[in-house]
């Protein structure tokens, strides 16, 4: 059964769910479109997967297409998306028409024109912009203004929701991902750092959680145990987890450094749990690279299994989650893992300290030897671990939900529909003085050929 809007009465209020409705009836039959490049793997498809279903429950017609891309086109942008996040890359030619190529080909699958705006999600999907018409009408010749505004394709506002840390990208690559960023008419960022100059508007929204889902809902220590016995994970020592698809900015390798440094000083088992995302082909090369290194060590399990139940158990189940990214636009696993009550300790970078506010729902910290302390300082004081996981959940529930998101999406899609609509209302005013003053001239015009017949 699909999740209705009511259903997250008991965790938000009626009030709050009113003020959603209220605010999406402006939307009532609008027709929207969310496009992305993956249907599971990662922060994006997760948070779509619940945010279209209550889209569409608020009577919001609203799709979801998925930009189908060939094996070369997910290493270019795999590429381009480390690019974003600061790395230096190789920007040829070939990779750029590759990148054209795919989103050229999937403007013929995805036919978004009779949509009433589109969200445009990450860089993958960037270049369907181009193949849309969405020329501003008065840009036209005076004629056809003339036979009626029907006869023009509407403005179709396209909104850019970009999920990564995008404040120090490679800046070739920026310079050559700015020209299709800019058609857009607005753009999301999760975090106010990571907004550009730019010259149109920019929203921050940051991410959410769905806790309603399978991966966080209510669950009973019976289910927990279950799946971690079903995943060979021991219950008999403490546990830290990091769960997070295998990609080297999630900095597997790291984590492996911190258990082996904790364990020095508290024994301990350490969780990776990960899967793997259709948009990045690195993911099974990285986890090649963790199961050697975890052979070497005791205690490690390192999981590649897609399961929501057991993101869920594994979740509850640590008495610390650690997020030791290198780069992160939001990182939903620590709003997920603080919604159960875990603490969390992870890198203070992107969208994290949103949500680790430190020393208050967890520590940030900077490095490896920072980390494994924090850690260790939790695994010790189980009093403070749980205070603080306290915390976190309340601030979870206060702004990292999926119904504050919702809200947060609809009223942007108010906003950039009515700056659109403005614009046709310009255009109808143009159209009025070019028909009047052609009529006026239609009409001096019969005037003086009657003269002339009139000799
Ligand atoms: N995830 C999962 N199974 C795994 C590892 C991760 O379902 O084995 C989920 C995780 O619970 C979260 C999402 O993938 O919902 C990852 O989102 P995040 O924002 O943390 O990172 P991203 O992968 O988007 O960079």
């Amino acid at each position: 059964m699909h999740r209705r809007l009511k259903d997250y009465e008991g965790i938000v209020g009626e009030k709050e769910l009113q003020k959603i409705r209220n605010e999406a009836s402006a939307l009532s039959e609008k027709h929207l479109a969310h496009v992305n490049s993956t249907y599971y793997g990662g922060g994006v498809a997760e948070i779509l997967s619940s945010i279209v279903i209550l889209m569409n429950d608020l009577g919001i017609r609203t799709g979801w297409r998925l930009l189908k891309g060939s094996p070369d086109f997910f290493t270019v942008t795999k590429k381009f998306h480390d690019g974003l996040q600061g790395k230096k890359i190789h920007l040829t030619e070939q990779k750029k028409k590759v990148f054209m190529d795919i989103n050229e080909m999937n403007h013929h699958l995805c036919h978004l024109e009779g949509h009433d705006a589109v969200m445009v999600h990450d860089p993958q999907p960037l270049p369907l912009i181009n193949f849309y018409s969405r020329k501003q009408p008065w840009t036209w010749k005076p004629l056809p203004l003339m036979v009626g505004l029907d006869a023009f394709p509407k403005k179709q506002p396209w909104i850019w929701r970009c999920h990564i840390d995008i404040s120090k990208p490679y800046s070739p690559l920026w310079n050559y991902l700015k020209d299709f960023i800019t058609k857009y008419d607005a753009m999301i960022v999760s975090a106010e750092k990571f907004k550009k100059k730019l010259p149109m508007p920019q929203h921050i929204i940051p991410p959410s959680i769905d806790p309603l889902s399978i991966k966080n809902m209510e669950i009973s220590k019976s289910k927990i145990k279950k799946y971690l016995d079903k995943f060979g994970i021991p219950d008999d020592k403490p546990l830290i987890a990091q769960i997070s698809r295998f990609d080297s900015w999630k900095d597997p390798m790291g984590v492996i450094d911190v258990y082996c440094k904790v364990r020095k000083k508290a024994d301990c088992n350490l969780v990776l749990l990960g899967n793997f995302a259709t948009d990045d082909p690195e993911g099974s090369k990285v986890y090649q690279k963790v199961l050697e290194r975890a052979k070497k060590e005791r205690g490690i399990y390192a999981i590649a299994f897609e399961s929501q139940i057991l993101v869920n158990s594994v979740q509850r189940a640590s008495d610390v989650v650690i997020q030791k990214s290198l780069k992160e636009g939001f990182g939903l696993t620590v709003s997920e893992a603080l919604w159960k009550g875990t603490p969390v300790v992870a890198s203070n970078v992107g969208g994290i300290p949103l949500q680790v506010i430190n020393g208050k729902t967890g520590y940030l910290v900077n490095n490896i030897a920072q980390c494994a302390d924090r850690v260790l300082h939790l695994l010790k004081n189980p009093e403070k671990a749980k205070e603080m996981g306290q915390a976190g959940k309340e601030h979870v529930k206060k702004n990292f939900l999926v119904t504050r998101h919702l809200l947060d999406y609809i009223r942007v899609f108010k906003k950039t529909l009515k700056e659109s609509n403005a614009m046709r209302g310009r255009v109808s005013s143009v159209r009025k003085n070019v028909s009047s003053s052609f009529l006026q001239g239609l009409s001096n015009l019969s005037e003086i050929m009657s003269e002339i017949s009139k000799g």
